[in-house]
């Protein structure tokens, strides 16, 4: 097969600059990265095309010699570019521009997804999504892994996500001609403006392509509901959030996937509130209880417990139940379990418990002992 032009590859002219054919070099390199365009031969071929053609217009010695004798010139003027026959070889050749932290992909995306050996893929980056989590404090307690479904964004599987029909590929943006960015003048007192901003036709790709995917309108993504499974771990706090990278929708026309941000919600408990890592349960207990004392039932996050209720207990009184709150975030330990004592006032009572309540309020330790209550009111305001 006769080799093409390399101006015609790069898609530059004879008297391109270095920085056109950097340029024109960069762009076919994202679009047919490999990264990009996982098994597909023509692509890989067209990415071997671009590089050949860019190590020899790029080095001042085999441009001249190229642009006398043409590729037989290269042959026989001890230039010979034989080509690339390893994509790896194009890599540590050009590792100025896959490589490093200034390479061309850097610069283009400026974003975050790093590939394999450290090169970024190409194409317009998914949005992220935010799901809300509801989760039971039982669940808090201990973490727990929450399956969820959820419509998103999936690389489509037609063409795999470059947004091109099988067997057609990309060209130039006619919009911007292929350099992705559109310049806009504008003129006032102090001058003319050069406005250059990304262009809106291609999204700054600088290339559309040629005949769109039939199943994602050229998109390189189709809607799809998809079950994921959220590690969540034990001890995380009401409307704290979980970052799930790449797992976001998918990027248009190949591009990273944004991510997941699951946000956690805590649904109110029947018997449990929150204060950090310990829960507070409110107990309700019986005067005579209160001032016999009793062994009783309370609720844990795991089941039933009885705790002991000393003789004269004051309401309001907290009692501890160690460790049987919830497990701290990101550390060993546990909270506890607070159980305030509150007494339960009858708001009716029959005749007899009247009666014995009347009797009761005449002895000794159920007297209403005055002297204690005017002691009270002064200490509160004597000061
Ligand atoms: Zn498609
Ligand atoms: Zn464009």
């Amino acid at each position: 097969m006769a080799k093409r032009d390399y101006y015609e590859i790069l898609g530059v002219s004879k008297n391109a600059t270095k920085d056109d054919l950097k340029k024109a070099y960069r762009k076919l390199a994202m679009q047919y990265h490999p990264d990009r365009n996982p098994d597909d031969k023509a692509s890989e071929e067209k990415f071997k095309e671009a590089a050949e053609a860019y190590e020899v217009l790029n080095d001042d010695n085999k441009r001249t010699q190229y642009d006398r004798f043409g590729h037989e010139g290269m042959r026989s003027g001890g230039y010979g570019s034989q080509g690339f026959s390893d994509i790896n070889d194009i890599f540590s050749h050009f590792s100025d521009i896959f490589g490093g932290g200034s390479s061309i992909f850097d610069d283009f995306l400026g974003g975050n997804q790093r590939t394999r050996s450290g090169r970024r893929s190409s194409g317009i980056p998914g949005s992220d999504l935010k799901v809300t989590l509801k989760l039971a404090l039982e669940e808090i307690a201990t973490g727990v892994a929450k399956k969820i479904k959820i419509k998103k964004l999936v690389k489509c599987s037609q063409c795999n996500g470059t947004g091109a029909e099988s067997g057609t590929s990309t060209k130039a943006c006619p919009v911007c001609h292929g350099s992705g960015e559109v310049k806009t003048v504008s003129r006032s007192v102090f001058g003319q403006f050069v406005n250059i901003s990304a262009c809106s036709n291609c999204n700054g790709e600088g290339t559309v392509v040629e005949k769109p995917c039939k199943k994602c309108i050229g998109d390189g993504r189709t809607n799809d509901e998809i079950t994921l499974t959220i590690n969540v771990p034990a001890g995380v706090h009401e409307a704290s959030y979980m970052t799930l990278r790449g797992e976001g929708n998918s990027g248009k026309r190949g591009g990273p996937a944004g991510d997941i941000i699951a946000v956690f919600q805590e649904i109110p408990h029947q018997y449990f509130t929150r204060e950090g890592d310990d829960i507070v349960y409110d107990l309700f207990i019986s005067f005579p209880t209160a001032v016999i004392g009793a062994e009783v039932e309370v609720p844990t996050l795991n089941g039933k417990a009885i705790i002991k209720i000393e003789a004269g207990i004051q309401p309001g009184k907290l009692l501890k139940m160690r460790d049987k709150g919830i497990k701290h975030l990101n550390q060993s330990g546990h909270g506890d379990q607070l159980v305030r004592v509150n007494l339960e006032i009858p708001r009716k009572v029959n005749t007899k418990e009247k009666e014995l309540l009347n009797e009761l309020s005449e002895l000794p330790n159920f007297k209403k002992s005055s002297n204690s209550d005017e002691n009270n009111f002064f200490k509160r305001f004597s000061f």
